[in-house]
């Protein structure tokens, strides 16, 4: 392997010092951020995910409220929770578990949510504001990790081309709208492939910046990388092997794709710690903003 290895483990245990750092500055004036995550059924990765982001404001010092709901929840049900929530002075951000049971209109329970305390940055509000130019409110979680990671690695995003693979409302049309704004840690050209796009392996030849979020294992092959390029795979994807055992792997094909990066993320240990930390960030800059302190 010639490339670097981006280590996102590394670098969010540094943000989330920072986060603690603060928390604990803050908790000498009696205030404690806040974060509530509603979990509607028993969709098991739901239920892990949920666990990870409890355990991780317990680690930094927020106060975490874990509330769930059964399968078959109606929206009234749900809706007056938020409305519960969104009142609730203790809390400084809500997120909902994605997905959930059919039932629930997520659009509608996102758009419920407190623009204020939608951590997330899911709102029609929050990304219309970064898709504007405004990037003083939340950013989405693993976008805004991403961003991180090429900022603490120094990739000169304004210096070449940026080829995002995804177009979802979570990853690839947020982080395509933040990377092209201008200013610090972006001015990018970015080009968005999906799967309309032919040709894919064209525009992956050409970026000197790729970031795959496609969801398909290994879908970007390690000989389309342009050498010197940097490779950011937000993909997590679960795969068979023929022994039985189960396997992470990301979106891009990483063993060979590593001999001709400049410098590349490993999955797991890439991304994946990233956007907890900068959920984690998100509420502490919420309730900053809520005590009035930004
Ligand atoms: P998603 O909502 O399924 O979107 C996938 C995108 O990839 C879509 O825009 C889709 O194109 C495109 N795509 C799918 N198959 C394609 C193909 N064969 N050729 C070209 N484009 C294709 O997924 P997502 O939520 O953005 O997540 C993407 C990956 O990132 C998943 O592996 C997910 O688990 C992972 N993820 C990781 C984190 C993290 O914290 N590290 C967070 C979120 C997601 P169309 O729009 O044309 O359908």
């Amino acid at each position: 392997m010639s490339a670097k290895l981006i280590d996102g483990k590394a670098v969010a245990a540094e943000v989330n010092a920072e986060t603690a750092a603060k928390i604990k500055e803050l908790a000498s004036s009696g205030i404690v951020p806040g974060l509530a995550v509603v979990l509607v059924g028993d969709n098991p990765a739901s239920q892990v995910y949920v666990g990870m982001k409890e355990k991780k404001c317990n680690e930094l010092g927020i106060f975490s409220r874990k509330c769930v709901l059964p399968q078959d929840a109606s929206m009234d049900e749900l809706m007056t929770l938020i409305d519960e929530l969104n009142a609730d002075k203790r809390i400084h951000g809500i997120l909902v578990q994605s997905p959930p049971p059919p039932q629930i209109d997520e659009r509608k329970v996102i758009e419920s949510i407190s623009p204020e305390k939608d951590v997330d940055c899911f709102s029609y509000t929050n990304v219309g504001r970064i898709l504007t130019g405004d990037l003083s409110g939340f950013l989405p979680c693993t976008p805004y990790g991403v961003q991180v990671l090429l900022e603490k690695y120094q990739v000169d995003l304004a210096s070449g081309h940026t080829v995002i693979a995804g177009r979802s409302n979570i990853v690839g049309k947020p982080l395509a709208a933040m990377l092209m704004q201008k200013g610090k840690n972006a001015n990018a050209t970015v080009t968005v492939v999906h799967s309309a796009t032919r040709n894919i392996e064209k525009y992956v030849a050409d970026a000197d910046v790729l970031i795959a979020a496609v969801g398909v294992p290994e879908f970007i092959k390690g000989e389309w990388i342009k050498p010197g390029a940097t490779v950011i795979d937000v993909g997590i994807n679960r795969i068979n092997l023929p022994d039985g055992k189960r396997k992470l792997v990301g979106d891009v094909e990483f063993e060979v794709a590593a001999e001709r990066a400049g410098l590349i993320t490993p999955v797991p240990g890439g991304v994946g710690p990233m956007t907890i930390a900068m959920l984690m960030r998100n509420t502490l800059k919420s309730c900053m903003k809520h005590n009035h302190l930004l």
